[in-house]
């Protein structure tokens, strides 16, 4: 089928256009720039961007893949997690487009679409897998059975996301946002060894008590408190050996927890996603460690890992190819919406 997936969940306006499991058009508009100044995102200044951006999102993905809207056998969209506002637009806006182009409409789930988008490699993708999937505005262990019809929460950040805790120790080192990049720059010339932060939730008793849930407050503070009293006592902090020690528990930890549940759960094959993958730290040590225990990692091209519309017509296509039914109007944005429902709202 041929699918046109909307995606506004978060700072990334996302139209993809698919065909089966061929990826034809990926458009992404980001508001990134916009929120800069804030050092997050501000949801309202990102749902007044995603309004602007979609109409000409749209056109350019039609474009590119060279289809016009009456060629559609179907338009995805995101309904949820994510930010209220922001969905919300996305969700009028295939609507809408459904309705006038009399098409069948899917609502599906933003988490389950990142695993989606790995299907747009064009490799076999094979499961059972394990998905960790770290960005700005989550940090998720799943445990996928099938695609369409089995994904199970492992463990979900109990504070900050993954990205985030980057974003917050980039202000605390007085680098830029997103912080991201700016600590791995930094952390390029630094000795990872220097501190030993904390690596939260990560013993093993953790992993048994809390299913696989992760928190980086605690890093965040210890940083925080580390540069303070380095600064109170008149020392020099070196942001590079800050940058890469703090780096380094926050991979040490994602890729523990990951490979701890591929080998309680017996699963050999580990999927990364979301923006922070762009951290090769983060895409070598979990190489490196998943090697070892003889587990196969999947990495999709950054481009597929952050925010996308192509992940969400993707899981839409699967589900049409799966003789899934549509979903019914009755759907609305949903900021919680639970990993476990994949599709929302089909029509019985
Ligand atoms: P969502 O949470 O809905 O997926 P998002 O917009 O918050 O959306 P992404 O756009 O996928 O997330 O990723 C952005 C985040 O990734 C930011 O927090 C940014 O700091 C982080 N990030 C980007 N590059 C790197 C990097 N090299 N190392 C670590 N973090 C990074
Ligand atoms: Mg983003
Ligand atoms: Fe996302």
């Amino acid at each position: 089928p041929l699918v046109l997936g909307i995606e506004t969940s978060c700072d990334e306006t996302g139209i993809g256009i698919v065909r089966g499991r061929t990826l034809l058009s990926n458009t992404i508009a980001s508001s990134m720039d916009e929120h800069a100044r804030y050092g997050g995102v501000v949801p309202e200044v990102a749902a007044r961007a995603h309004l602007e951006a979609l109409q000409p999102a749209i056109e350019a993905a039609l474009a590119e893949a060279q289809v016009s809207l009456s060629d559609l056998d179907a338009v995805a969209v995101t309904s949820g997690p994510g930010l209220a506002g922001a969905l919300m637009v996305g969700v009028g806006a295939a609507k809408a487009l459904a309705v006038s182009l009399d098409k069948p409409l899917y609502a599906v789930n933003h988490l389950v679409g990142h695993i989606a988008a790995d299907i747009l490699t064009g490799d076999e993708v094979e499961y059972p897998t394990v998905a960790l999937l770290v960005s700005g505005g989550h940090t998720s262990l799943l445990l996928v059975r099938d695609l369409v019809s089995d994904v199970e929460l492992l463990g979900e950040t109990m504070d900050d996301a993954a990205g985030e805790a980057f974003d917050k120790i980039a202000r605390i080192l007085g680098l830029p946002y997103p912080g991201g990049p700016e600590i791995d720059k930094a952390a390029a010339t630094g000795d990872p060894q220097t501190i030993r932060f904390p690596r939260g939730m990560s013993r093993a008793s953790d992993m048994a008590e809390h299913r696989y849930d992760f928190s980086f407050s605690g890093l965040k503070t210890a940083v925080a408190r580390w540069v303070e009293q380095r600064e109170a006592a008149g020392e020099p902090v070196s942001v590079p050996d800050v940058a890469a020690s703090f780096r380094e528990a926050v991979v040490d930890v994602l890729v523990t927890k990951a490979l701890d549940a591929c080998a309680r759960h017996d699963v050999p094959r580990l999927l990364l996603g979301g923006g922070v993958i762009a951290n090769k730290r983060l895409r070598d040590v979990a190489l490196e460690r998943a090697q070892a225990a003889g587990v196969a990692v999947r990495i999709p091209p950054l481009s597929l890992c952050t925010d996308n519309g192509a992940m969400i017509a993707a899981l839409a296509s699967e589900l049409i190819m799966s003789g899934r039914p549509a979903s019914t109007l009755a759907f609305g944005a949903d900021s919680t919406l639970p990993v476990t429902t994949i599709q929302v709202e089909p029509s019985s």
